[in-house]
């Protein structure tokens, strides 16, 4: 029998005890997707002010974790949780670091110490490993936050017992955030000056960059797809990494995300009014029809039909797109949901459409996970015009909701979506090219086209919802290259 591989996940993000996007969805669910495959798994984030207001069940571990921290040492407690797949999840707590109104920043831009906080949050994982004797053979890290990781596993730690000898595998869930600070602070991290100045060190155009020593340091490296891990590689998507992600091409590898269908499921949502399956969809015209209630839409809105979209406010989102043909949508006759948070600008322009067409436009700002799931089932298309996507996962929740994705083909989108064709009856969705406004529209129109078609429009749900992106698909491949890059391979 194979050995049993023991892999210590460092995320800054996971469901259910703090969330601002994708990543926490994932780290959420495939430590317990691997540890049902027989992997040994545990996982560690910062204690923020959230993880309490999650109602998760919290027990103290250790007042007195002993942590790096520049020339220093100082002090962090642990707390101890579980998913609900029963996967031990250790919680770095420090007030004066974490215990803040948000994970990352505010209005006003990124917390001034998230390198302070992110170095300390590193250090501890790897000091709580040593603490509880867990000796991983896979250091797992996720974006930026756990980027160092690496780059201590090759120096500082190198001959720690407990963990100097584990492999490490980074993953990039958004090759746009990419924990840069002044150079000047490097030594917060505790590492030696070479690693700034060595060619291809933690150097970026005279800045740190904490995702640059995650790609540099780390055995493998994965991202979320695996059209965006050949898009990150090209000049146009790999915004000033793409050369040394060519470099490191021959360990760089796109496993597609999955998705947690004990969450996201029309057959079993409690958050909805009412549940349904492919063989009784009836249920998804209750939910449309209390959507268009709760969003104060037109009654009549019943039978047309009701896009929507749920996003972070963000250029990347392709949110310029929509506001240049928010007034075709609109006078297609349908009706049209929002819900973001995000961009100050992006929300004053979607606000003010929002007033002008208060009977068709249904806008909330804001992060609203109940309503994410009413408008996945209440709506009938679902849109992600979106500059490059990394993976996307509202995409793959809307196929199983049977609610029809219009997207743009990049990155997992393009992985994940084919344009549906009545002749063959094969497809799942709508897609365009090009990024430009009228693309969009193009297929926003196709899309409505057949919607009016019914036996169409049931052939083409029937087909989203039957598609299968659970866990255990990406949580094999990922089993998989664990076992090759300890092979060396
Ligand atoms: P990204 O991680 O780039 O934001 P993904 O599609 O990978 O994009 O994941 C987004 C996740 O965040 C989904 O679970 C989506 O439902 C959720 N989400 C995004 N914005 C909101 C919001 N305003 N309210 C509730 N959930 C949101």
């Amino acid at each position: 029998m194979a050995k049993q591989i023991k892999v210590l996940f460092l995320s800054p993000e996971a469901v259910p005890f703090a969330k601002t996007g994708g990543l926490a969805d994932v780290a959420g669910a495939l430590p317990d997707a691997l540890k049902r495959l027989g992997v040994d798994v545990r996982l560690i984030l910062p204690h923020y002010r959230e993880v309490w207001t999650s109602n998760s069940k919290l027990y103290l571990l250790f007042e007195d974790l002993k942590v790096p921290f520049g020339k220093d040492l100082f002090t962090a407690r642990v707390w101890e949780s579980q998913t609900d797949g029963g996967t031990p999840v250790y919680f770095i707590k420090r007030e004066d670091m974490f215990d803040r109104p948000n994970l990352y920043g505010n209005a006003y831009g990124d917390y001034y110490d998230n390198l302070e906080r992110f170095s300390f949050f590193c250090h501890a994982a790897l000091c709580l490993a040593d603490r509880i004797s867990f000796s991983p053979d896979v250091l797992h890290c996720h974006d930026w936050q756990s980027g160092l990781v690496p780059a201590f596993i090759k120096g500082p730690y190198a001959r720690n017992s407990a963990v100097g000898q584990a492999k490490t595998i980074f993953t990039i869930h958004n090759l746009g955030y990419q924990g840069i600070f002044p150079q000047e602070k490097l030594s917060i991290t505790g590492l030696p000056k070479e690693t700034f100045y060595q060619t291809d060190g933690l150097e970026f155009w005279g800045n740190i960059s904490l995702l640059k020593s995650g790609i540099f340091y780390s055995d493998s490296i994965t991202t979320v797809s695996p059209s965006y891990a050949l898009e990150i590689q090209t000049d146009e998507y790999g915004l000033g990494m793409a050369g040394i992600l060519q470099k490191r091409r021959a360990s760089l590898y796109g496993i597609l995300n999955g998705v947690d269908y004990k969450v996201w499921n029309p057959a079993c949502d409690t958050h909805l009014k009412a549940q349904y399956t492919p063989e009784n969809i009836s249920g998804k015209n209750h939910c449309k029809e209390s959507l268009i209630k709760e969003m104060k839409l037109i009654q009549s809105l019943k039978s047309k039909p009701l896009l929507g979209m749920i996003s972070r406010l963000d250029t990347q989102k392709g949110l310029d797109l929509l506001v240049k043909i928010l007034d075709d949508i609109l006078a297609l006759d349908v009706g049209l949901v929002v819900l973001g948070s995000g961009d100050q600008s992006i929300q004053e322009i979607l606000k003010k459409a929002a007033k002008k067409n208060p009977r068709h436009f249904g806008l909330t700002i804001g992060f609203d996970e109940s309503l994410a799931h009413r408008i996945m089932a209440g709506a009938d298309m679902f849109l992600i015009p979106s500059r490059y996507e990394p993976c996307g996962l509202t995409q793959m929740y809307a196929l199983k909701y049977g609610t029809i994705p219009i997207v743009r083909n990049t990155g997992g989108l393009k992985d994940s979506i084919r344009e549906f064709n009545l002749k063959t009856g094969k497809g799942n969705g709508f897609k365009f090219s090009d990024y430009k406004s009228e693309a969009f529209l193009a297929s926003v129109q196709r899309a409505i086209k057949q919607f009016h078609n019914t036996e169409g429009w049931k052939k083409l749900r029937v087909n989203a919802m039957k598609e299968d992106f659970s866990w255990d698909r990406s949580a094999k491949s990922y089993l998989k290259l664990y076992r090759s890059t300890l092979k060396g391979k």
